[in-house]
């Protein structure tokens, strides 16, 4: 089956997404560029991610007449998985400002090679919440399925996962953990090499918001 239409992965094809996206992969694009792409490229995914939300009338009244409006029916929590995911939650929040968000901190133990949490503050709605995970890279889906493991533990049902480049192994992985989790991505690469990095991907997607590159 072709990568594209993989069951439960929605890949956001847009011109500015694309043209977004190929900054970002680009090795001359300094850490203020990645950044300021970054952030314009999450609000534009904010918008598919979010196209299903569910929302009832709100009545409200114009200095003219009153409408029938719309509001959503559950709040938005925004999980961020630490530390690069963090880099998708400004851009998103520029069109779910109401929204709530939740960290992950996920580290990989040394002697099991399993992913684990190491930190979760969430708030309170979670159980009733939309939760939007985040994380720029969907590679080998350990630091994915652990965080939504998470999630669901503390409370949470309703989950999407955004990534800007997935891969077919991770897509693969996290699908047959939390096959109820529809992925969002701006594309699928054809490799993941051997450090468990997409290729040709956009390199460390944290090391290169943050500035942390050596
Ligand atoms: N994390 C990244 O930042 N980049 C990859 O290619 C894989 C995981």
């Amino acid at each position: 089956m072709p990568a594209q239409t993989i069951p439960g992965v929605t890949v956001i094809d847009h011109p500015l997404v694309r043209v977004k996206l190929t900054l970002l992969r680009s090795r001359e694009t300094t850490p203020a560029q990645f950044r300021q792409n970054l952030t314009e490229l999450a609000t534009l995914m904010a918008f598919e991610v979010t196209r299903s939300l569910e929302t009832r009338t709100q009545e409200v009244h114009t200095p003219l007449a009153p409408h029938a409006g719309s509001q959503l029916v559950k709040p938005v929590v925004l999980a961020p998985i630490l530390r690069a995911g963090l880099g998708m939650v400004e851009g998103m929040l520029h069109v779910l400002s109401d929204a709530s968000v939740a960290h992950i901190g996920i580290f990989r133990n040394e002697e099991t090679h399993q992913p684990q949490s190491y930190y979760f503050k969430a708030p309170v709605c979670l159980s009733d919440a939309e939760v939007i995970v985040t994380d720029p890279m969907l590679a080998t889906g350990g630091s994915a399925v652990a965080a939504i493991q998470t999630l669901k533990e503390g409370g949470a049902s309703t989950i999407r996962y955004a990534c800007l480049v997935s891969c077919v192994q991770g897509i693969e992985r996290l699908r047959s953990v939390h096959p109820d989790v529809q992925i969002f991505a701006a594309a699928i690469d054809p490799e993941l090499n051997e450090r468990a990095y997409i290729v040709p991907g956009l390199g460390d997607a944290g090391d290169r918001y943050f500035g942390t590159v050596r």
